[in-house]
């Protein structure tokens, strides 16, 4: 389980995130909710070791203090994030991209298993492994992004808004393959603008607002909350 206790992440005199507790189950899909700029990228950065929180938080797998780590032992720790924007090597190849996920010795010893796994949630990678990821489309980038990312044998995989500039039908197909990876009993935290789709797979939510955990809940429950309808379904 993954655990967060008073995160706060401030660049210089701006606060981005305040005091945000949440968790993760095993096998559990939540998502967050925000405007842009609310802190919802800071928050799955500073997760992911790439941001520095102010001092005072808590963030735990299991047993471990990931906060006492740097970013590479986090993932080796079990925690793995896709950044927005999706940090793949546009010069490499589908195969390079998915065997630069299993850098950590944990993941080595799964290597073969976890490439099978990713083969089975993306097909498409399967027929491109010889492919230059640069050369693909942005839904094909984004099934290397989160592929490499299962590479490294993930308890937790955090999700910097995977459907950005995806076609609808490509958003669907990344929303199922999001769900097969739940399945597969890894807790998954997403950030998402699109707040029906994500509702619809997650089973809980957090609202953030101006780095702030405003609401939370099961996500059938914020689907059907007017006040969440109005501000981030689109509803009137
Ligand atoms: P979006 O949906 O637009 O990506 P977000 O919810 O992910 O927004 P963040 O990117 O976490 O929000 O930004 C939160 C706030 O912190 C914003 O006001 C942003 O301008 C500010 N911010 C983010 N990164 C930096 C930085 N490196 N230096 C200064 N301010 C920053």
């Amino acid at each position: 389980m993954l655990e967060v206790k008073g995160l706060s992440v401030s660049y210089g005199k701006h606060h981005a995130l305040q005091r945000v507790d949440l968790r993760v189950d095993v096998g559990e899909l939540v998502v967050i909710l925000g405007a842009n700029g609310a802190g919802k990228s800071s928050l799955l950065r500073a997760l992911g070791g790439m941001q520095k929180p102010q001092p005072g938080a808590e963030v735990r797998l299991d047993t471990q203090d990931l906060l006492a780590m740097p970013a590479h032992r986090i993932v080796e720790a079990g925690l793995s994030l896709v950044p927005e924007g999706r940090g793949v090597f546009p010069d490499l190849t589908v195969m390079e991209n998915l065997k630069l996920g299993a850098y950590t010795p944990r993941a080595r010893q799964s290597e073969r298993a976890n490439h099978e796994r990713v083969l089975e949630l993306f097909p498409r990678l399967g027929e491109r492994l010889g492919q230059r990821v640069g050369t693909m489309s942005g839904g094909e980038q984004q099934m290397v992004a989160v592929g490499r990312a299962i590479m490294s044998a993930p308890q937790i995989l955090l999700l910097d808004e995977p459907s950005l500039g995806l076609s609808p039908i490509m958003s669907l197909d990344l929303f199922r393959a999001i769900e097969r990876i739940r399945e597969l009993g890894v807790g998954v935290l997403m950030v998402e603008q699109n707040a029906n789709l994500s509702l619809r797979i997650a089973d809980r939510g957090y609202l953030l607002e101006t780095g702030r955990v405003v609401g939370q809940g099961l996500a059938a429950e914020l689907r059907d909350d007017p006040e969440v309808q109005r501000a981030y379904l689109g509803s009137h």
